[in-house]
C-alpha cells in the first residue's frame, strides 16, 4: 500500500516537470525559439531524496554542562538510518520545565510527522498547548526547529546557511567581552582581547550586569534579602561607565568599536542621561537601556541622542519586534533565538529588520549552547542586515562534547561546512558533565534599601 502511494507521489511530483519539458520542447516550432531545451527525463539533483517522506520517530532532550552552564539540546530522530538533527533549547534558569515540554509533549506531538515540513511543524507546535509564547515552550520549540533545519541541511547535502539564501559575507564578525572591577582593569582586558584580533569589544564594569557596586548595603545589615543578592548603585554605575568609555577612547583611539550592556538596571531617565553623556565616545551600541516593561521610553531616548541602541534579549514573541522596528526605536536586534522558538521565527525577525535597516546582533553568551551558536552563525552568514555577533570562546572540553563547534579566528566566527548545522553532540561525553546546582544570584539585584531591580 505504502509502495503504491509512494510511486503515485513520485509520479504526481514529476508531472509538472514533464509538462514543462514538453512545453519547452515545443520551442522547436519557432514560437519560443529563445527558450532553453531540457533533456527528456532530466530531474533536478536530489529530487528522489526530496520526494521521500522523512518520518520523525522520536524527539528527546539531552542535558549537559561541559563548562558549568546547564545546556539543553533536543535530538530529533527519523526513520532514515543515521538521519537525525540537533537543536538548542537552553533556558539555563529553568531547565527541568523545558526538558518536560520536550519529552512529555513535543515528542508525542511530532511522531510520524514529516521532518521536512518545518514551517508546518513550527506553526502547529507553537499553538499546540493553546496558551503559548513563553520562554519554556519557546525554547523547547527552538530545540525542535533547529533540529529540523539540521535534518533538512543533511538531506540537501548543504550547510543550513545555504538553505537560508547562501553567504553574504565570508565569516561572522564577533564581539568579545572585557570586564573588571575598576576602569583600569577593564582597559587591560580590552587590550588582551584586541591582541586576539577582535575589532568589537563589550566593556562591563563591576560584577555581572555592572552590579556589586555597593559592598555593604543597608538592607543586608538589616537582614533583608539574601546574602547572595547583588546591589546596584545607579549613580556609581553611571559615573563608572562614563569614566570607562573616556579611558578606552584615550588609550585605544577611534580604531576600535566599543559596546556596553546596561542590563536595564537603572531608572529610565537615568538611562537616557547616561546614553546622552556617552554619545561623545561613539559607542558601537548600548544594549538594553530599558526593561521590556518600559518600552514607551524609547521615543524620548531617540529624540535626544544618536547613539545606536541594541534591544530585544528579553522579548519572547516575534510580534514584539513589529512596532519598535516600524518606529525605529533601536538599531540592533538582540534576540536570543532559542528564546523566540528557533531559526524559523529568527529569520522572520531578521527579514523584518531588513525593511527598517535594523541589524542583527543575536544574543550569544555561554547560556546559548554551541549548537545555538552554530544556529546564530548560519543566520549571520545569510542575512543581508547582519550587524555583529556576540561570541563565546568554548573550552576544549565543550568542543569534545560538541564536535563541529564554530571556530573563531581574529574575531571572525566560522561554521563547520558539513551539511546541516555542522555540529553534533557526543552523548557519552555529554553524560560525563551532569547539571549542577544553579546559582540564581545574578538575577537577584536590589537597590541599597533592598528594592528589587528588574534585569
Ligand atoms: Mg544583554
Amino acid at each position: 500500500m505504502m509502495g503504491n502511494r509512494r510511486d503515485l507521489l513520485k509520479t504526481l511530483a514529476l508531472l509538472p516537470l514533464a509538462a514543462c519539458t514538453s512545453e519547452l520542447n515545443r520551442a522547436d516550432d519557432g514560437k519560443q525559439a529563445q527558450m532553453p531545451k531540457i533533456p527528456a527525463g532530466w530531474k533536478p539533483p536530489g529530487s528522489e531524496l526530496n520526494l521521500q517522506k522523512v518520518k520523525i520517530k522520536k524527539v528527546r532532550a539531552i542535558t549537559t554542562a561541559p563548562y558549568g552552564t546547564g545546556l539543553v539540546i533536543v535530538k530529533v530522530e527519523t526513520d532514515q538510518p543515521g538521519l537525525y538533527g540537533i537543536g538548542c533549547a537552553t533556558f539555563t534558569q529553568r531547565i527541568s520545565p523545558v526538558v518536560a515540554a520536550v519529552n512529555d509533549y513535543l515528542d508525542e506531538f511530532c511522531r510520524e510527522k514529516d521532518a521536512t515540513h518545518i514551517e508546518d511543524i513550527w506553526q502547529t507546535a507553537y499553538q499546540s498547548s493553546y496558551w503559548r509564547n513563553g520562554p519554556v515552550l519557546n525554547n523547547a520549540l527552538s530545540g525542535l526547529d533547529q533540529a529540523l533545519w539540521d535534518i533538512k541541511g543533511k538531506l540537501a547535502g548543504m550547510p543550513v546557511y545555504q538553505l537560508l539564501g547562501g553567504k553574504t559575507r565570508f565569516a561572522v564578525d564577533c564581539y568579545s567581552h572585557a570586564s573588571g572591577t575598576t576602569p583600569e582593569k577593564v582597559m587591560d582586558h580590552v587590550q588582551s582581547i584586541r591582541e586576539k584580533g577582535f575589532r568589537h569589544i563589550r566593556m562591563q564594569l563591576g560584577g555581572y550586569g555592572s552590579t556589586h557596586l555597593v559592598d555593604d548595603p543597608a538592607y543586608k545589615r538589616h537582614g533583608f534579602g539574601k546574602e547572595k543578592d547583588n546591589t546596584m548603585n545607579s549613580q556609581a554605575y553611571k559615573n563608572g561607565v562614563i569614566q570607562m568609555f573616556k579611558m578606552a577612547r584615550k588609550r585605544f583611539g577611534d580604531d576600535i568599536e566599543l559596546l556596553h550592556d546596561m542590563h536595564e538596571r537603572v531608572e529610565p531617565m537615568d538611562a537616557i542621561d547616561l546614553i546622552k553623556r556617552l554619545e561623545e565616545y561613539r559607542p558601537y551600541f548600548i544594549e538594553d537601556p530599558f526593561s521590556p516593561e518600559n518600552m514607551r521610553w524609547f521615543p524620548m531616548l531617540r529624540e535626544h541622542c544618536a547613539v545606536p541602541i541594541a534591544m530585544g534579549e528579553l522579548l519572547n514573541n516575534p510580534h514584539e519586534w513589529v512596532d519598535p522596528m516600524a518606529n525605529r526605536w533601536y538599531d540592533f536586534i538582540r534576540t536570543h533565538i532559542s528564546q523566540i522558538g528557533g531559526i524559523t521565527p529568527a529569520m522572520k525577525v531578521a527579514r523584518l529588520g531588513e525593511w527598517f535597516n535594523v541589524r542583527t546582533a543575536w544574543h550569544g553568551p555561554g547560556d546559548t549552547s554551541p549548537v545555538g551558536h552554530a544556529a546564530n552563525a548560519h543566520i549571520d552568514l545569510a542575512v543581508w542586515n547582519f550587524g555583529i555577533q556576540e561570541c563565546k570562546i568554548f573550552t576544549e572540553q565543550a568542543r569534545e562534547v560538541f564536535p563541529g563547534t564554530p571556530t573563531i579566528e581574529n574575531g571572525y566566527m566560522f561554521v563547520n561546512e558539513a551539511p546541516g548545522l555542522g555540529i553534533d553532540i557526543d552523548e557519552e561525553k555529554a553524560a560525563k558533565f551532569p547539571l549542577r546546582d544553579y546559582n540564581y544570584g545574578w538575577t537577584q539585584v536590589r537597590k541599597p534599601d533592598g528594592t528589587p531591580v528588574r534585569p
